[in-house]
């Protein structure tokens, strides 16, 4: 048979333990003959150094523009190169508007929560709200920072997560908030959630307050589907549900926009471990299945994804974060270790 045409890919290294991981998912992705071509660049760390103040060459830039994907390893920020994220540039340079941190419960991670069915998405808009960063002192003493949000800036979001909900037939959407007190910003997102949601008679609309949201998440995160949500709120929430399956250390996101798709692990660039063979490659791993279910080639993310799963489920080769204390192994060994799980199923 002729091989699948190949997808090209812009893959970032990326700092710390971000070329270790990024290392590891690559080989693994090659040994699931998965249909991407990697076309490597640069950003973070030494893109400062070398005085790009932005942290993302030009290069790069064009490198992600051209191939409108991207598999991102983690970036520091550096302190004193000027003081931007690289992060924050391509999210903003690209108008990657939504992301999306799904949250489900992994064989073989055993937390407090183990067993109770986690499975959801949630939706954090990420270019809008106090994240614009526009603040300045009123006085000498007195500090004001601006919550923007905009209808078409709410609108893309609950429409992303509507376009979630059904690509992945999820049955509910719901809006987080804090529209009983800032009733114009956050006000107009429930309200764009009211109304997007009249599109979608055949999936359950919800909302809820967002401190409620956080209570709920930990009495009862197994009711949750997708939620939708504002930056801060988004960026708060989905760490605390990060943390009810097993950690920041594990979990994927994608920054979607209307042209690019950028997909990432959550985790830093982990410099206390950084070259010691000691990272857990799973997040940037199950990043790139998404990456993989994004481009169209779901068999091969399932392959992959299996392969991950019994490696997990089975506790053999695992990293020094997720093994018994004293019985951690090397981030090769463990990438060895999923590839030669590849075609079994958990
Ligand atoms: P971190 O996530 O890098 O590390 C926190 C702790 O988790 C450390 O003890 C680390 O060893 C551990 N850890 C993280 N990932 C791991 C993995 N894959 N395997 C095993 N252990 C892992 O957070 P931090 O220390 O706050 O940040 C370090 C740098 O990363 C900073 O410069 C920060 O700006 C940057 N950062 C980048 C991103 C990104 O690029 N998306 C996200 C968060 C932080």
């Amino acid at each position: 048979a002729t091989p699948a045409p190949k997808t090209k890919v812009t893959a970032l290294p990326g700092d710390g333990i971000g070329p270790e991981v990024m290392d590891a998912t690559i080989k693994i992705l090659a040994a699931a003959e998965a249909p991407i071509e990697w076309e490597f660049a640069e950003a973070g760390a030494k893109a400062f150094e070398r005085g790009v103040v932005t942290g993302v060459p030009r290069e790069t830039l064009d490198s992600i523009g051209a191939n409108k994907l991207a598999l991102k390893s983690p970036l520091e920020t550096p302190i004193g190169y000027g003081g931007k994220s690289a992060n924050v540039t391509m999210r903003k340079y690209f108008e990657l508007y939504a992301n999306i941190r799904p949250v489900r419960e992994l064989p073989g991670i055993q937390t407090p929560f183990s067993g109770r069915g986690i499975d959801m998405v949630i939706v954090r808009e990420n270019v809008e709200d106090v994240y614009a960063g526009i603040e300045h002192m009123q006085t000498t003493t007195v500090a004001q920072c601006l919550k923007l949000m905009t209808a078409p800036g709410c609108e893309r979001i609950i429409r992303a997560a509507y376009g979630v909900a059904l690509a992945e037939e999820r049955q509910s959407v719901t809006v987080a908030h804090k529209a009983n007190i800032m009733k114009l910003t956050e006000g107009m997102m429930k309200r764009m959630g009211e109304k997007v949601a009249r599109e979608f008679p055949g999936i359950k609309a919800g909302q809820v307050i967002i401190d409620n949201c956080a209570h709920q998440l930990v009495i009862r995160p197994e009711a949750y589907d997708v939620i939708v949500t504002s930056n801060m709120n988004g960026d708060i929430i989905s760490d605390l549900a990060a943390g009810l399956v097993g950690g920041l250390g594990i979990a994927p996101s994608s920054n979607l926009g209307d042209q690019v798709a950028m997909f990432e692990a959550v985790h830093g660039s982990a410099p206390d471990i950084a070259g010691k063979d000691m990272a857990n490659p799973t997040a940037l791993l199950s990043a790139s299945i998404m990456l993989l279910r994004h481009i169209g080639a779901f068999d091969v993310a399932e392959k992959v994804e299996q392969a991950l799963f019994v490696t997990l489920a089975e506790g053999r080769n695992l990293t020094g974060d997720l093994a018994p204390r004293g019985h951690g192994v090397g981030t090769k060994a463990f990438t060895d270790q999923v590839i030669s799980n590849l075609g079994r199923n958990s």
